[in-house]
């Protein structure tokens, strides 16, 4: 049987670092990454016959767990058709309809092929739209591999960003401002001061790469005052949220309604799409209704929006965010009264199908500083001895937990008894 060291020591000889993205190498965490061979519903399966009760879920998509049987079935269907024509095609309108019609902040929407793609195309249309260069992003949010978005603060929230990955031009990084994330404050002197040269503000609605932090209490409100007073595009990156925080994403949960939108993750049900959209005015400036250029060789690729239309139609069942949120509940109440039992400090948030567990003794975690000031030699500990007791965690304290409505109560159940165990270990 090869195991998963042999294959991984194979994988760097030709792939850098042995993964094709950084966070699937268990950096930081002192042992190999886990093949996995094949997946199940709420449960992977490594190269070495392990199971595993999974809470990643492919970073976000599966969300009725893995190899949901509509969706393959959905997808065999298709492939009998060809795998791609370079053409419209029907599904892609049906796409496009059901998106709009679950998003209704959504007039029109462009499909493309990933997160980062999508979040690329809304930052080039909202400067297109606007006439400006300058954009507004908040420290911890991820919003893909976008050069104008690998940007991190400088010393004070009117500085000039710097870039966060060398290769990132210095006269782009510094048409990108990065505020403290829920700092209403900080948001509100920035556009007092600058609000007119600002084309966008891009944003998490609830953010997803620093663990998972919901926004507080007016912050989204204030997103939205500010950027309608100085003409701005509010862009929510709902690549995460989208479809899980709630079927309306985060923007029903909260109320807010963003100008653009963009989509990743669910919308290709497990394949590579990603999708922008929103008010009309804006999306009639694209290209071939308006100048602004924005094109891709397989979007709108049939067999992903097949995947992904079936997924959708899945998740529009009643109840489903509202039973997903209850395990997500189940699991978090579980985990905080188990480690309280056991003397580990540790909080948790929740925002529908999505979950953060901070291992800190802060009364709260609303930001960057915060969630980088939680324990993380702790998390290393917890994530590996749930790895033994069979529970796949994000490998990083930075990540969400994703739940999928396969998930049982046996599941959860087996989950928590493996993180008591790991708790009692942790604070023997
Ligand atoms: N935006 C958010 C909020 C994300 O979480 C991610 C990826 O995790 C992206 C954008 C980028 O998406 P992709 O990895 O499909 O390019």
């Amino acid at each position: 049987m090869t195991t998963s060291s042999q294959l991984f020591e194979r994988a760097q000889r030709h792939i850098p670092g042995g993964v094709n993205s950084p966070v699937r190498a268990f950096k930081g965490l002192g042992m190999a990454p886990v093949f996995i061979e094949r997946a199940q519903g709420p449960y992977l399966f490594d190269v070495e016959g392990q199971r595993y009760i999974d809470y990643v879920g492919s970073w976000g998509p599966m969300i009725t767990g893995h190899a949901d049987p509509d969706v393959l079935k959905a997808v065999h269907e298709r492939v009998e058709k060809g795998l791609s024509f370079g053409t419209p095609t029907a599904i892609e309108t049906e796409m496009a309809d059901l998106i709009c019609t679950l998003v209704p902040s959504m007039d029109m929407v462009r499909m493309v092929n990933s997160g980062t793609e999508a979040t690329m195309s809304a930052i080039r249309l909202a400067r297109g739209h606007t006439g400006r260069d300058r954009i507004v992003k908040f420290e911890g949010c991820y919003h893909g591999h976008v050069d104008s978005l690998l940007v991190k603060a400088g010393s004070g929230a009117l500085t000039h960003g710097e870039p966060s990955s060398p290769g990132v031009p210095d006269a782009l990084a510094e048409l990108t401002i990065t505020l403290p994330y829920n700092d209403i404050d900080a948001v509100r002197t920035l556009f007092a001061e600058r609000g007119d040269d600002i084309a966008a503000v891009i944003v998490e609605p609830v953010a997803g790469n620093m663990n998972c932090i919901p926004p507080v209490a007016g912050f989204l409100e204030a997103l939205r005052d500010v950027t309608d007073a100085c003409g701005s595009v509010l862009i929510f990156d709902e690549v995460m949220t989208g479809f899980r925080v709630a079927l309306g994403g985060a923007q029903a949960h909260y109320g807010i309604t963003p100008d653009l939108t963009c989509l990743g993750k669910i919308v290709g049900g497990g394949m590579p799409v990603g999708a922008f959209g929103g008010k009309r005015e804006i999306m009639a400036k694209l290209s071939p209704l308006g100048p602004v250029y924005q094109a891709g060789t397989l979007a709108g690729n049939p067999l992903a929006m097949s995947a992904g239309l079936t997924l959708l139609n899945k998740i529009r069942a009643p109840h489903f965010h509202e039973r997903l949120a209850d395990k997500v509940n189940q699991l978090c109440d579980g985990l905080e009264a188990r480690a309280r039992a056991a003397g580990i400090p540790l909080l948790t948030h929740r925002a529908g199908g999505m979950f953060g567990v901070f291992f800190t003794d802060q009364s709260a975690v609303d930001g960057f500083e915060q969630a980088t000031a939680c324990d993380a030699e702790a998390f290393r500990r917890f994530f590996t001895l749930m790895l033994e007791h069979g529970v796949y965690l994000a490998p990083s304290p930075y990540e969400a937990g994703f739940m999928s409505a396969a998930h049982s109560d046996d599941d959860i159940a087996h989950t928590l008894q493996a993180a008591e165990e790991a708790f009692a270990r942790m604070a023997a």
